[in-house]
């Protein structure tokens, strides 16, 4: 396969890929998945996949999950603006809400959220953004700054689709489009979801498409499986993998300002 696909959602830095960053990478790169996102959820694994994105030549984000919000301290600017004057880091974030696990307290998620939009505005970077069960409160804080992103693993409803797209991001998919049972919802607003404004993303190692035939052995999710995604998106558009995959490689292009 000669087509190339960017996978724009991958913890790499995740224990599960602990002394398997090579295997994983070349089984990526067979599958036609030359270049990836790597996410931080918090300044360590910022910095860690910071790391692993020079060595290995792939690009991350810096920023602080939702979940985690909670450790953000006072230097949280700094830190990030350092991060990001390396030229591998294209985004900040993963920043965002999730009323869904509540694992920060709410006031302290959309605190931390408002300073990395306020940065990202000040650093003129693009957001990597998730949003869990709380799109009225996402919608109405991203209403006070200036930024263009993504918002990352969509799962969301109709109508926080269409403002999403109002506000001009991008969207990101994952293998949740894969899910015969939860990703159904999902299936029928992919239609929906014009081809110019889709990335496509795997989240691994979380999320491992149900569509992978054989099912494999491990539950882990990785890079290479970014092809049943493509697929799946194509099956429900009615369009050619091909077409799915080159659209999307130059929307990721266009909006973290990399060249192809
Ligand atoms: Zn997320």
């Amino acid at each position: 396969m000669t087509i190339e696909l960017v996978d724009a959602g991958v913890n790499l830095s995740n224990h599960q890929f602990d002394e398997h960053h090579d295997e994983v990478l070349q089984r990526a790169a067979q599958a036609g998945v030359k270049q990836m996102l790597l996410i931080g959820c918090d300044i360590q694994s910022s910095q860690a996949s910071l790391q692993l994105a020079k060595r290995h030549s792939l690009l991350c984000t810096s920023g602080i999950h939702p979940h985690d919000a909670k450790t953000a301290d006072i230097s949280l600017e700094q830190q990030l603006t350092l991060l990001a004057s390396h030229p591998e880091v294209v985004a900040i974030g993963e920043c965002g809400l999730d009323y869904n696990r509540d694992f920060s307290p709410r006031d302290v998620q959309r605190a931390v959220l408002r300073r990395q939009l306020a940065l990202a505005e000040t650093l003129n970077m693009p957001v990597y953004l998730h949003e869990r069960d709380a799109s009225n409160d996402m919608l109405a804080i991203l209403n006070e700054y200036n930024v263009k992103g993504v918002l990352h693993c969509f799962t969301g409803d109709e109508l926080a689709l269409q403002r999403y797209l109002e506000k001009g991001l991008y969207i990101g998919v994952t293998g949740w489009v894969c899910d015969e049972r939860r990703g159904e919802q999902l299936q029928s607003l992919i239609p929906s979801i014009p081809l110019e404004r889709l990335l496509i993303e795997t989240d691994a190692p979380f999320l491992l498409p149900r569509t992978i035939k054989p099912k494999p052995k491990s539950r882990r999710n990785e890079p290479s499986y970014l092809t049943y995604v493509c697929q799946q998106i194509a099956d429900l558009k009615g369009c050619e993998f091909t077409e799915v995959a080159k659209q999307t490689t130059l929307n990721f292009q266009q909006l973290f300002s990399v060249r192809g």
